[in-house]
């Protein structure tokens, strides 16, 4: 009988590590994929490490980038128009893994993979995760009975490859829910090093998302954009209604010029006096940008104060 083949989506934390581990104990012909995508996945977004896990277990890792073009708009419409609503802030939990399953699911057929397999956990996260939510992203992915879960599969209806006997579910697991007591037993038991958990997805952030709301009905938004929001001070011109971003330290001074060498927006950096740097996308903000810039090159803190009715 041929091996069967799956194809895992790996997003780095211990989930989809043991995913990989307990398929390739039943002897399953694996590749990985690792979605980037713009806002962070909650997990480890260090492709780096990603890698070298793929590498060590001998998987092929494909990397599918929606923070590059057509993905990237692609990704911006599902979050400006959710069919399934947002979650705590802008996240809109349910389209958003409906856009990564059918991304996994097309290059699954280009691989000629039997079976999806995923890392989730029953009720580990309370938009996505219950099985009501499981079972509708596979139906509006047009996935039914073809994602695997192995760490829930026992607690979730059969899939196709389990009845067609690729995977025995007996081997399969039965967790459920946020505690991670006995992923942290299998990691032990595999001998498997992973990440901490990284920053988390910024649409579930509140504050965050306050700046991204007011850029999202721009067009043309670059993923630089995107980056822009996490760093520096915001300000709108009443004028232009144009956007200028101010640095508040030295290290966000040096992020903002290195987000810009890539969009190259206008930017003033202050060679004589030390002050922040500033990014501003029309010409015509030059002067106002300069005002900022002195305001806050100034040891008299009162020269701010007139452009805070332009924050953002
Ligand atoms: S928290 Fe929700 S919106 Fe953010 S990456 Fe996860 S599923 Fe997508």
């Amino acid at each position: 009988m041929k091996q069967p083949k799956a194809l895992v989506l790996f997003s780095g934390g211990l989930d989809s590590r043991l995913v990989i581990k307990i398929l390739q104990e039943q002897n399953i012909e694996l590749e990985a994929v690792f979605i980037k995508l713009p806002f962070g996945e909650g997990c480890c977004n260090n492709t780096a490490c990603i890698f070298n896990y793929s590498q060590v277990q001998g998987i092929k890792l494909h990397i599918i980038d929606a923070t590059k073009e057509p993905l990237f708009s692609e990704y911006l419409e599902m979050i400006k128009k959710p069919k399934h609503g947002y979650g705590v802030s802008l996240n809109p939990c349910k389209d958003c893994k409906v856009f990564i399953l059918k991304k996994a699911k097309e290059l699954g057929e280009k691989i000629n993979a039997d079976f999806l397999a995923t890392g989730e956990v029953l009720a580990q996260r309370p938009n996505s995760q219950y099985k009501s939510h499981l079972m509708l992203i596979e139906r509006k992915a047009d996935l039914v009975g073809k994602i695997l879960r192995p760490l829930s599969a026992k607690l979730l209806p059969e899939t196709i490859a389990e009845k067609n006997h690729l995977v025995e579910r007996e081997k399969l697991l039965s967790i459920q829910g946020r505690q991670r007591k006995k992923q942290l037993e299998l990691a032990k038991k595999y001998k498997i090093k992973y990440p901490a958990p990284a920053g988390g997805c910024l649409l579930c952030e509140k504050e965050y998302c306050r700046k991204l709301k007011d850029i999202l009905a721009t067009d043309g938004l670059k993923y630089e954009d995107i980056l822009l929001l996490g760093v520096g001070r915001h300000f709108r011109s009443k004028e232009t209604n144009n956007k200028i971003i101010i640095g508040k330290n030295e290290n966000e001074n040096k992020e903002l010029e290195l987000i810009n060498q890539n969009i190259k927006y206008n930017i003033l950096v202050p060679k004589k006096v030390p002050g922040p740097t500033v990014i501003f996308k029309d010409e015509k903000d030059k002067e106002l940008a300069e005002e900022l810039l002195n305001a806050y090159s100034s040891k008299d803190k009162s020269l701010v104060k007139k452009f805070q009715v332009m924050r953002i």
